[in-house]
């Protein structure tokens, strides 16, 4: 059996044979001996194979290109070199897969993300997007552990559904009818009823509606899934596909619902950190690299470990929407006319401002709460008593710096009337959704959830700047090809 590097750097079996497999990613050496620099992706660490001239055809070592396949059985022994603290002297060399060196696109040398984008097949096999992978894993098997010990139950809610109701985002829909021909109603519209469901249906923007079905019954569910949004928003921060965490606690008002957010949030990063530690410091050193490259006044003031270290180490800072627009209104820079979009209460806060709150003016992440109604889906909860235009919602977005929002939640609103007159006065059918609001007439209860965009978190963690970095393989407007 062949053993992964990782086990071999974990757990060194001095002065042993061993068998090892992975892919070459450099090559150097002399006419006497060749070091081979192997990866297997199970670590960020490469292994140093040695191999003699004197012991191999000289045939074998040349086809042992970047980016060919080895198996090589050899001694694994303390390395003669201070690069490495160890290596292997190979003693058999087996190329399981050649890879032609003048047509294999990816060299040791730094490619730019934008060409590794092109390159999706092959760009895993890079230092970087091996580190930005395996912090993925981490995290997503973090979210289940997080979830798991406290007594919450994974829920997987359906990816085609027919309620469009959420307004999050444009849809894609989800038909078999013939796109040439499509059934016609007798109106010239396009009959749905022979469509495949019956009626129109479409790929889910959030799991949320379910799961508040589910935490009425089994009182705290989360969702781990993929949400699609045709937005055609070409942004570093959006995804026509992601990853959405949405936990829904029954009996849990928006404090709580705040408090788990926090909590989770830091559980995250405190897990990435005691379990990728190495790729952690590679992704440290290659963030602040690419932050020299920015000229003086953009730079981020923090380094990409410090960073994650600084969130652990403070409380979110907690403020309404009022007091928000009211800072924004305060600031230098909309005094002196530097931000675009205009500010009032009642806009929807654009990433200008977002970014002015959390990096400039309180320097950590912002959990802001109760926004205008108007700017705000129809199921969260209503707040009481305000001035008429001026109503707000049981709203909580987190802010985090760098990657803006990364958490949206709300107490929900469970007062059967309150939420059929919301639908009604934002043109949602109540008979489409009858479902839902059947847990407003049965047994409903206050309860709250939120969504975490799994990417975002991935960005925040990993310093990567473009979400489409942190997913094997991104899909966004024109870009489908892997
Ligand atoms: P934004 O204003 O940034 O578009 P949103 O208000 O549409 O976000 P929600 O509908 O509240 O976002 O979704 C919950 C979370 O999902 C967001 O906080 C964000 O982390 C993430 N998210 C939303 N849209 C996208 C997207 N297109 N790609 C990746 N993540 C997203
Ligand atoms: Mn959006």
């Amino acid at each position: 059996m062949h053993i992964d590097i990782r086990s071999l750097f974990q757990n060194p079996p001095l002065d042993t044979k061993v068998v090892v497999k992975g892919w070459v990613r450099n090559r150097r050496g002399n006419a006497y001996v060749t070091f081979i620099s192997l990866n297997d992706g199970s670590t960020i660490h490469n292994l140093q194979i040695v191999a003699e001239a004197q012991d191999f055809a000289e045939q074998l070592i040349k086809q042992c290109t970047v980016g060919a396949c080895l198996e090589v059985r050899g001694w694994f022994v303390k390395s003669q070199g201070k690069e490495q603290p160890f290596e292997v002297k190979a003693q058999e060399i087996l190329i399981l897969g050649h890879a032609d060196a003048e047509k294999y696109p990816i060299q040791p040398k730094p490619h730019s993300f934008e060409f590794l984008r092109e390159q999706a097949h092959l760009r895993m096999r890079t230092t970087t997007f091996g580190a930005v992978f395996r912090v993925r894993h981490h995290l997503a098997f973090a979210i289940h552990k997080f979830f798991n010990d406290r007594g919450f139950f994974y829920l997987h809610s359906p990816i085609i559904t027919a309620s469009d109701a959420e307004g999050a985002g444009e849809l894609f829909k989800v038909t078999t009818l013939n796109l040439e021909n499509p059934p016609r109603t007798a109106e010239g519209k396009i009959d749905f009823k022979q469509d495949f469901f019956g009626k129109e249906a479409n790929l889910t923007v959030s799991g949320q509606l379910e799961a508040e079905l589910a935490a009425l019954a089994l009182g705290k569910v989360y969702t781990f899934g993929p949400t699609f949004r045709a937005e055609n928003s070409n942004t570093t921060r959006h995804l026509a596909e992601f990853w959405m965490i949405e936990p829904e606690m029954a009996f849990y008002d928006i404090h709580d619902n705040m408090n788990l957010a926090e909590e989770f949030l830091k559980y995250l990063i405190q897990y990435a950190l005691t379990h990728c530690p190495d790729d952690l410091a590679f992704l440290d050193k290659r963030y602040a690299e690419e932050e020299n490259k920015k000229k003086k006044e953009e730079r981020s003031e923090m380094g990409l470990l410090e960073k994650l270290n600084f969130v652990l180490e403070h409380q979110f800072e907690r403020l309404t929407y009022t007091e928000a627009i009211q800072i924004l209104l305060d600031s230098p820079a909309h005094k002196k006319k530097k931000f675009q979009y205009e500010v009032a209460w009642g806009i929807d806060l654009q990433s200008e401002h977002e970014r002015y709150l959390v990096e400039k003016y309180f320097k950590k992440p912002v959990i802001l709460t109760n926004y205008p109604r108007k700017i705000k889906a129809f199921y969260m909860k209503q707040n009481e008593g305000e001035d008429v235009g001026k109503e707000t919602v049981r709203a909580m977005d987190i802010l985090f710096p760098g990657v803006g929002e990364i958490v949206g939640g709300s107490q929900r609103e469970e007062n059967y009337e309150k939420l059929l007159t919301r639908m009604k006065e934002v043109g949602i059918n109540p008979e489409a959704m009858w479902w839902y609001l059947e847990t407003r007439l049965f047994g409903t209860a206050p309860h709250s959830g939120f969504g975490l965009g799994f990417e975002r978190l991935i960005q925040f963690v990993t310093g990567m700047n473009n979400i489409r970095d942190v997913i094997p393989f991104p899909r966004t407007p024109q870009n489908i090809e892997f």
